[in-house]
């Protein structure tokens, strides 16, 4: 940053210092903004966490009149506004928990020029009455937040989206944002059509989220490997845990409760008001995991989830990364972890099988899977791999990912590859992968003696490799599409057409050496500089002082914690112990509101700590 720039006070740079107590923009935020100001369209994609708030905040500020936000989920938008109440920002909300006597007021003020910004559900736009309202009064910009929800192709469409297409041509001059984090090709095309944003300038800063750890570990013990993970990296973390069906998230919350962790169901199919207060103790409280079904996370935006931990597979890499983006959106250091194995595996083939009868759809779905697969069975750096499923040029080793950190050992297994595909044409292609791993190692179990498959030239031609090996095996052929499942049937393995050249001997097959969970385990937290930058809020008696006196503030307004001060305001606190209101200043995250609130409360504890040291 250039120190000798000498901001004037209603300058974008000047507003982010004075009042969020940050020095200087992040990416593009200053183009994105200066954008807005004269007036432009854009649309911003931005990675979860990578502060695209500000860019219509500030603008929002700057510029005359109210700026609109259009969030998605009205549950959220008391934290936005508490968040930059917080701040000292002039901001309200609108919608269905208000009375009509506190719509009115919100509305007053807007009419007196009171208010800088206003967030609203889309629905709220189709009233005839709330669109004449904001037609007849000054309107600074609309921010169009998760804006992929205009699209059919992701899983969060929201037909009140479509409606925003108006927009345009009854505030002209007014200018418009629409923002996301999730925006593969087709989304991206989606939000410059429906939104009408055809002459919106793109800002696109690149998807790493470089403080996300990511470990894939194959399937031994779920559970004992999530309990492990936990332990180890997590303890007294705040996570969420995604598990595909309602039956084993419940199960799941009560097995980790059990085992002395503060875990919460959350699922479509509980009580809204019991879903609602898990929520809420999710936000408001430190430490707290959610064990959920996708059903949540769209839109939370606490600061300091330190990681997320799959259970079962996702179900696409976009739908992966969207999850995992719920880790870390304050930037420090956090993981996406998952497990997954052989029935994952399987069971996603099997309902790609079973999905409808449209060719083009089936075709995507069919590449998408293959993209998630082979994702999980790579043996290069994981970070990449992502990233270039999204577009992006990506080399070297990212240095923490568990491919990184704990490189796999990959080896030809083409000989192997061919003996598990004549096992299965020879066994008629109907077993599944227990049966003909059986087969392979010579195991006379009485299935195989009934059919005489003791009989065959192959039984026992494997037994030089485990069970477990051969297992891998099968796993990484079927997610590699070389084996396919029959459905008609009782889900035997049949083979592709892809196969054939393997089994001329044409074609070489590479497996990734699974390496052993413990192992791998060790290795990455003896990995030193990753694991000591990690908070630990746990560690010192200064951190859990100063975490206590946040809880004690946002307990007695009603807030979540990090609206009071983010975990990395804390942690910096700790590290720099300013002893003057003027040090105390500097603290990145310290706004001019928040110094007069709080600056008093936490030096006199800073004080009080030097004094005992
Ligand atoms: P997004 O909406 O893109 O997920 P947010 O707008 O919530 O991200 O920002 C993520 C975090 O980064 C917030 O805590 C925010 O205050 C912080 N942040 C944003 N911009 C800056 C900046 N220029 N300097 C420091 N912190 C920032
Ligand atoms: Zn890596």
């Amino acid at each position: 940053m250039n120190t000798a720039e000498q901001p004037d006070d209603q300058s974008s740079l000047a507003i982010l210092r004075r009042v969020f107590g940050y020095e200087s923009f992040r990416h593009q935020q200053r183009e994105i903004i200066e954008r807005t100001l004269s007036g432009g369209d854009s649309v911003v994609l931005m990675p979860t966490g990578g502060g695209k708030s500000l860019c219509y905040q500030i603008p929002a500020i700057i510029r005359p009149g109210v700026g609109v936000i259009i969030s998605p989920l009205i549950a959220l938008m008391q934290d936005q506004v508490d968040t930059l109440v917080e701040y000292g920002v002039r901001a309200a909300y609108i919608n269905s928990t208000l009375s009509f006597e506190e719509q009115a007021r919100v509305q007053a003020k807007i009419r007196a020029q009171e208010l800088d910004l206003l967030y609203i559900a889309p629905e709220r736009l189709a009233s005839e009455e709330f669109f004449a309202f904001l037609c007849s009064v000054n309107v600074a910009l609309f921010a169009i937040d998760e804006a992929h929800c205009v699209s059919q192709w992701g899983h969060d469409f929201r037909p009140d989206y479509l409606k925003l297409d108006c927009l345009k041509e009854h505030f002209s001059g007014v200018p418009r944002m629409a923002l996301t984090a999730t925006a593969d090709e087709p989304t991206r095309k989606d939000i410059f059509e429906r939104l009408n944003l055809q002459d919106a300038k793109l800002f696109s800063t690149g998807f790493d989220r470089p403080n996300i750890r990511y470990h894939v570990q194959v399937k031994s013990n779920a559970r004992q490997q999530l309990l492990s993970f936990i332990r180890e990296e997590h303890q007294g973390d705040a996570g969420i845990v995604y598990c595909m069906s309602r039956k084993k998230v419940e199960k799941m919350a009560e097995w980790l409760s059990k085992q002395g962790l503060r875990a919460l169901p959350y699922h479509a199919g509980l009580d809204p008001r019991m879903r609602e207060e898990h929520q809420r103790t999710f936000l408001q409280e430190e430490g707290v995991i959610v064990v959920a079904t996708i059903a949540f996370g769209m839109g939370i935006d606490k600061s300091n989830v330190r990681f997320v931990a799959h259970l079962d597979l996702p179900k696409s890499l976009e739908a992966y990364y969207q999850e995992t983006g719920r880790a870390g959106r304050d930037g420090l250091p956090s993981s996406a972890w998952m497990v997954y194995g052989l029935g994952d595996v399987v069971a996603l083939r099997q309902m790609l099988a079973s999905s409808g009868t449209d060719q083009e759809q089936k075709f995507i779905e069919h590449r998408k899977l293959g993209s998630l697969l082979g994702f999980c069975e790579t043996t290069d750096c994981r970070r990449h791999v992502l990233l270039r499923y999204f577009g992006e040029d990506a080399q070297g080793k990212c240095g923490n990912c568990d491919t990184c950190l704990t490189p796999v050992d990959s080896w030809d297994g083409s000989l192997e590859a061919q003996k598990a595909l004549s096992c299965i044409y020879r066994t008629g292609q109907r077993f599944g992968v227990t049966y003909l791993v059986d087969v392979l190692v010579g195991k006379e179990t009485e299935r195989i003696v009934q059919f005489g498959h003791n009989h065959l030239s192959l039984f026992g031609s494997g037994s030089d490799r485990s069970h477990a090996e051969w297992t891998s095996i099968f796993r990484q052929l079927i997610a590699f599409g070389y084996i396919t499942i029959d459905l008609a049937g009782y889900g035997g393995l049949q083979l592709a057409p892809e196969c054939k050249p393997i089994l001329q001997g044409e074609q070489q097959v590479h497996f990734r050496h699974d390496p052993h969970p413990r192992k791998s385990k060790q290795t990455a937290t003896s990995h030193g500089a990753s694991s000591k930058e990690k908070v630990n809020f746990e560690s010192s008696e200064l951190l859990k002082a100063l975490r206590a006196k946040r809880m004690f503030l946002a307990k007695k307004q009603g807030v979540p914690p990090y609206v009071i001060f983010h975990d990395k305001t804390l942690l910096q606190m700790s590290q720099e112990l300013p002893s003057t209101l003027e040090e105390f200043s500097q603290i990145s995250g310290v706004g001019e509101s928040k110094l007069a609130k709080y600056g008093d409360i936490f030096l006199e504890l800073l004080n009080e700590h030097r004094s005992k040291a």
